[in-house]
């Protein structure tokens, strides 16, 4: 028989102890809620998160325990996300812009154990927790805001019980143990979890640092703006710990103001968000020194043309952008243009940027007919279905009967998105067959505040479809038919809506329609109405 390699597991005690070892003197940065920012050596990092393995050990959370978050991007967060998969609980991230149902829901499904809540979110999380049941543990981990304890709970300090703990030694055999999760909320129903293995989130870390997806490296100052509770911060946080690369975490301090001066004042050179991020951010980086910056990752809703085009001009670098899904980890694909396409001319070098662009290395992509199943060719016109593969796409939903909906017999994951991929295999998104509006990268469900119109009695029918909006991506535009004989206006149901849904989920605009358009078998068409209305502009456009 030939030799063979060694068999050592991908797993994530590595790349905390690289970290430890070899960055020791590297520093995390991160904002708090006073308006100031705190500084950390990885060093301290690496010695406050065998404490914490410690602290779960002391507060008994089982074996493959789920630990959740409620925080913000922060080095106590950064803890959490090594401490609780190196000791082999499976951390949970709590995507803080979740529905007070669905949070509950998921807490509930996970069976979390303890929640680390940042004290500047005690506002958001105080009123439900009386509905989780399986949480044994409120930790407060202060970021200096005033924020009162919602009364009724115990609630441990974090920095007490690190005092208290000691130091533990981190080791995982096996690498497809599970290291964390995340929900993600889909059309219908509950949010579906997702379960990120250590050899998943190994490769994924791998990924983000090669060099022609993000390229992360220790020479990098990294700012995560894309949050750490909802598709793992891109995979930034653990290419960060991975690398050495310096961290700045804004915290709280999530104003486009703040992010403006930390880009500047801390010397960034890889700054990544949604587009709404930058949009906000470009006004005020008039005059600044931005000479460090050398990359801005930008996803999660489509990336608008001139946006990039406004960076290119302001900042002499256009956006990079790249698509994926909390299903994908989520790197899938990013738009770098490749040599033989840079002689290209300029609009459409600007077009390609504008696109998807081509899978990162270990990620299939593919389009496929929304009928028949049949793959579909990469002629840049034929849209179907994206359909994804790879060790980092998940292969299931978490404890799930409505997982085999959204897998190909092939195992491929049925994305929801639809696209056209060019003879060059960049990918260019075109719309998507799942319900829903992505507002500032966080997902409204159209379908839920369809329902809640329906609930108006004068109402017989509304239709929710996503319009584009200049700051938020996308805004909600209900089409709505009034009850026969009835009469309602735009005011009234925005006033009925008030309390039934969070307040960002309101519609932009009502338009009044005498029928929904249908499909053969009798549901809506969005497809009809985003034909009709996509162009809608909506009356909150120029704010
Ligand atoms: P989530 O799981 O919440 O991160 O959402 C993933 C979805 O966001 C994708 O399936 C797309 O619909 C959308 N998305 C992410 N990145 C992009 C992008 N670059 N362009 C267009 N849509 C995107």
């Amino acid at each position: 028989m030939l030799g063979t390699m060694q068999d050592r597991p991908l797993v994530l005690p590595h790349i905390f102890e690289r970290a430890e070892k070899y960055s020791s003197r590297k520093e995390i940065i991160t904002g708090d809620a006073t308006g100031g920012v705190q500084r950390r050596t990885y060093g301290e990092w690496a010695d406050r998160t065998r404490r914490l393995g410690g602290v779960l050990d002391q507060l008994g959370i089982s074996e493959a325990g789920r630990v959740a978050t409620f925080a913000w991007n922060t080095a106590n967060h950064l803890e959490l996300y090594f401490a609780v998969p190196c000791s082999g609980r499976v951390l949970h991230t709590l995507n803080i812009r979740l529905f007070p149902e669905q949070l509950t829901y998921i807490v509930n499904h996970a069976e979390d154990e303890a929640i680390f809540i940042d004290r500047s979110l005690l506002g958001l999380i105080g009123p439900l927790l009386d509905t989780f049941e399986t949480v044994k543990h409120l930790i407060v981990m202060d970021d200096g805001a005033p924020t009162e304890f919602p009364a009724g709970h115990e609630f441990a300090d974090y920095e007490e019980l690190l005092a208290g703990a000691e130091p533990v030694e981190f080791s995982v055999d096996d690498e497809n143990r599970a290291a964390s999760m995340c929900y993600t909320s889909g059309t219908t129903g509950h949010p579906k979890g997702v379960i990120y293995s250590h050899r998943s989130t190994f490769l994924h870390t791998m990924g983000a640092m090669t060099a022609d997806s993000v390229g992360v490296a220790e020479t990098d100052t990294i700012l995560p703006v894309v949050p750490m509770f909802h598709a793992n911060a891109w995979g930034l946080a653990h290419a960060a710990v991975a690398t050495g690369a310096s961290l700045v975490m804004p915290g709280p301090q999530m104003t486009p103001p703040a992010l403006a001066g930390l880009i500047e004042s801390e010397k960034v050179t890889i700054a990544a968000g949604v587009p709404t991020i930058w949009m906000g951010v470009l006004p005020e980086l008039e005059g600044r020194d931005l000479s460090a910056l050398r990359l801005i990752p930008c996803g999660g809703s489509a990336v608008p043309k001139a946006l990039s085009e406004a960076y290119r001009a302001q900042v002499g670098l256009p956006i990079l952008q790249a698509w994926g899904m909390t299903e994908t980890s989520p790197l899938a694909s990013v738009a770098r243009i490749p040599s033989t396409l840079a002689d290209r001319p300029e609009d459409e070098l600007i077009d390609l940027r504008a696109s998807q662009g081509p899978p990162v290395l270990c990620v299939g992509l593919r389009v496929a007919d929304q009928v028949t199943g049949e793959e579909l060719p990469w002629d840049g016109e034929t849209s179907g279905e994206l359909q994804a593969a790879g060790p980092w796409v998940t292969a299931s939903y978490y404890n799930d009967e409505r997982s085999p909906q959204s897998f190909t017999s092939d195992g491929w994951l049925k994305t929801g998105d639809v696209a056209v991929i060019t003879p060059e295999g960049f990918v260019k998104i075109v719309d998507r067959t799942k319900d829903v509006v992505k507002s500032g990268g966080e997902w409204i469900s159209s379908v839920e505040l369809e329902n809640e119109i329906m609930a108006h009695p004068a109402v017989a029918e509304a239709a929710v479809i996503g319009v584009s909006h200049p700051k938020w991506s996308e805004r909600p535009l209900a089409c709505v038919v009034a009850a026969e004989g009835s009469e309602v206006t735009k005011e009234e149901i925005l006033e009925f809506l008030d309390g039934r849904v969070p307040g960002w989920w309101l519609p932009d605009d009502i338009i009044f329609i005498s029928e929904v358009p249908k499909t053969s078998v009798g549901k809506f068409s969005k497809k009809d109405l985003r034909e009709r209305f996509g162009d809608h502009v909506l009356p909150t456009a120029g704010d």
